[in-house]
C-alpha cells in the first residue's frame, strides 16, 4: 500500500467490457475522463456530495455505463487515476479466490508446480486425539486451514465448500477449469475438485453415532510458524448440533453434485448425511456449543440450529425426494427464518437456494412460493442499505464489525439471487457495487484480495504469509476488512475513537480483528465473482 490514497476509487482489478463501469469521486472538483490516446471523452462539473456516513467522506458514485475495452484516466486538480476495461476482467480474481483455498490445504505437500514460491511440505499429519477420551486416536487427513490459524472447523468448512458447489451449479460459465491444482485435467471441474478436498475431510469428522465433531484443532492457537512446523497435538473436539446439521446439509448437496463424477463418493456422502439427520432427530433439543475448558481456539458459537436444520432438510429433500424432509423443512420455515443469510452462523439462505433454484415447483407451495415471497421481501433490505451508502456498500456504519466483508458479500448474493429470480436490474447493479467494494472502490482505496490491485492487502493475519519469508502474501485471500468494534486494544490505540467505521482497518499482521483471512470469506466471494465473471463472458 505504498501508493497514496486517490480521490478516485475504482475496481482495481479492472472493469468488464459490456458491464457498467461505476467509479467513486471523493472530490468536488471538476473531473475529466480520457481514453488511452489522451482524448477527453467526458467532463464532470464540480459537485457537492453528501457525506457518506460509514467513511466520513463526500462521495459521488458515477456510473459511466459500459465502455469499450481500453485504458482510461480520471483526472482533476487533486490527482489522477487509471482504470482498465477488458474482456472477462474478473475471471483471474475469481480463479485466484478458489486457488486461495488450495493454498489453505492441510495434510498434503503443496508442490512447486502448483504453488510456486509458496510450495511447502505436508502439515498436521499426526493422528488426532479424541478430547473426551485421550486414549482414542483417529487419523483425519486433508481439509483447509480455516483462516489465519491452522484449525479446521466443521460448520464453517461445510458452508465454505457448499459455496463452491453452488458457484459451479448456479454460475458454471464463471468457473474456470485451469486453476493449476493437482487435480487439473482430471475430468472433474477444478472448483469441484477443490471443494472435494474439504468434503473428504468433512466425512472423517463424523462420529460413529452420526454426529459431527465441532472442530479439529489444538487446544491453543499456534504462533506465527509455518504449518509443517506446527507439531503440537490436534484434538477432535466434542460434537455439536450446528456442526452436525451443517455437515449434513453440505454432504446431501455434495452427493447430488458429485454423483455424475464420483458415484461411490456420492453414496458415501448421502449415507453420512442421512446418518447425521437421524442423530439430529434423536437429539431435538438444541445445545449451544461451548469450548471445553482448556480449549482456546475459535469458538464459532451459534444461538440456534433451526437454520442449519432447515438447510439440511431442504438438501435431503432434493437428494432423496422423501416426504419426511419436506415436512421438516416446512415446519422449520414456519418458525421464521432469515433467508438472506449465507454465512457460517446463519445458513437459512442456502436452504432457500435449494428450494428456489433446485427443487423449484417440486418443493411444493410452501417451500417454493412461500420461500420465494419471503426471500424477495427480505432481500430488499440489502438494496436499501446499498442506496443509503455513498459507495453503494450494503452495510450500515454500525455493522462494520469482525469480518465485515462477509455481510457485504452476503448482501451481494441476496441481490444476485433476487435478480436471477426477477430480472431486476437495480438488484444486479447494486450487487456489482459490492464486488467493486471488495476490489478497491471503498473508503480505504484498497483491494481486499491479496495479489490484486495497485493498493492491495500486504500483511494479512495469516500464519503462512507471516512466516514464509516471502514479501508478497499468499495470493487469492480476501481480508475481513474494517472493524469498528476494535476488540484488540492495540488496534483501538492505533486508530483512535474518531476513525470512521469503514476506515477501521490496519494492514498489519497482528491485526486479526481487521485483517484476518478466512475460507468462508473467500467462498462467498467466489460465488459473487463467478456470477459476474459468467455475466461478462456472456455479454
Ligand atoms: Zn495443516
Amino acid at each position: 500500500m505504498e501508493t497514496p490514497l486517490s480521490v478516485f476509487r475504482v475496481n482495481q482489478a479492472g472493469y468488464a467490457a459490456g458491464q457498467p463501469v461505476t467509479v467513486a469521486f471523493v472530490t468536488g472538483e471538476p473531473v475529466s475522463l480520457s481514453d488511452a490516446e489522451g482524448n477527453v471523452i467526458r467532463v464532470f462539473e464540480s459537485r457537492t456530495a453528501p457525506v457518506d456516513a460509514a467513511s466520513g467522506e463526500p462521495v459521488t458514485l458515477v456510473n459511466l455505463g459500459p465502455l469499450p475495452e481500453g485504458e482510461y484516466t480520471l483526472r482533476c486538480s487533486g490527482g489522477e487515476r487509471r482504470f482498465t476495461v477488458m474482456p472477462r476482467a474478473w475471471q483471474p480474481v475469481t480463479d485466484a479466490l478458489v486457488k486461495g483455498l488450495y493454498y489453505q490445504r492441510c495434510g498434503c505437500e503443496l508442490r512447486r508446480e502448483h504453488a510456486g514460491v509458496y510450495a511447502r511440505p505436508a502439515c498436521h499429519t499426526a493422528p488426532a486425539i479424541d478430547w473426551e477420551d485421550r486414549s482414542v486416536r483417529k487419523k483425519v487427513t486433508g481439509g483447509w486451514h480455516d483462516a489465519g490459524d491452522y484449525g479446521k472447523y466443521t460448520g464453517p468448512g461445510a458452508v465454505a465448500a457448499a459455496h463452491l458447489l453452488l458457484a459451479w451449479k448456479l454460475f458454471p460459465s464463471g468457473c474456470s477449469d485451469d486453476l493449476n491444482i493437482p487435480e487439473t485435467g482430471s475430468g472433474m471441474p477444478d472448483i469441484l475438485s477443490e471443494a472435494l478436498y474439504e468434503i473428504e475431510w468433512l466425512l472423517q469428522m463424523q462420529r460413529s453415532d452420526g454426529a459431527f465433531h465441532h472442530k479439529l484443532t489444538k487446544d491453543h492457537f499456534a504462533p506465527f510458524i509455518m504449518p509443517q512446523d506446527d507439531l503440537d497435538p490436534e484434538y477432535l473436539i466434542p460434537v455439536s448440533h450446528c456442526a452436525t446439521a451443517a455437515a449434513c446439509a453440505c454432504l446431501a448437496l455434495a452427493a447430488r453434485v458429485y454423483r455424475p463424477f464420483r458415484a461411490a463418493a456420492a453414496n458415501r456422502m448421502l449415507t453420512a448425511a442421512l446418518k447425521a439427520w437421524d442423530w439430529l432427530e434423536a437429539h431435538p433439543d438444541f445445545v449451544p456449543y461451548r469450548n471445553p475448558e482448556g480449549v482456546r481456539t475459535g469458538w464459532y458459537g451459534d444461538n440456534s440450529d433451526a437454520d442449519e436444520r432447515f438447510w439440511a432438510a431442504c438438501e435431503l429433500l432434493a437428494a432423496t425426494g422423501e416426504e419426511r424432509f419436506r415436512s421438516a423443512a416446512e415446519k422449520l420455515f414456519g418458525g421464521g427464518l432469515l433467508l438472506t443469510e449465507f454465512g457460517w452462523v446463519n445458513v437459512a439462505g442456502l436452504g432457500a437456494v435449494c428450494c428456489l433454484f433446485d427443487l423449484k415447483e417440486k418443493a411444493g407451495d410452501v417451500l417454493y412460493s412461500g420461500v420465494k415471497d419471503t426471500f424477495l421481501a427480505q432481500s430488499e433490505w440489502a438494496l436499501a442499505l446499498s442506496a443509503q451508502s455513498g459507495y453503494g456498500t450494503s452495510l450500515s456504519p454500525e455493522h462494520y464489525t469482525w469480518g465485515s466483508i462477509l455481510p457485504i458479500m452476503n448482501h451481494a448474493i441476496s441481490m444476485i439471487l433476487n435478480a436471477e429470480l426477477t430480472g431486476r436490474e437495480d438488484m444486479r447493479s447494486a450487487a456489482l457495487l459490492q464486488w467493486h467494494y471488495a476490489l478497491g472502490m471503498n473508503a480505504l482505496d484498497l483491494c481486499f484480495v491479496t495479489g490484486f490491485g495497485e493498493r492491495s492487502v500486504m500483511h494479512p493475519h495469516h500464519r503462512p504469509s507471516g512466516a514464509d519469508g516471502i514479501d508478497a502474501p499468499v495470493p487469492g485471500l480476501i481480508s475481513g476488512g474494517p472493524n469498528r468494534s476494535f476488540p484488540y486494544p492495540s488496534t483501538r490505540e492505533r486508530l483512535g475513537p474518531d476513525t470512521p467505521p469503514a476506515k477501521c482497518y490496519l494492514d498489519e499482521t497482528p491485526s486479526a480483528d481487521t485483517n484476518e483471512i478466512a475460507i468462508y470469506w473467500n467462498s462467498p466471494s467466489v460465488l459473487v465473482g463467478a456470477y459476474f465473471s459468467g455475466k461478462s463472458r456472456n455479454s
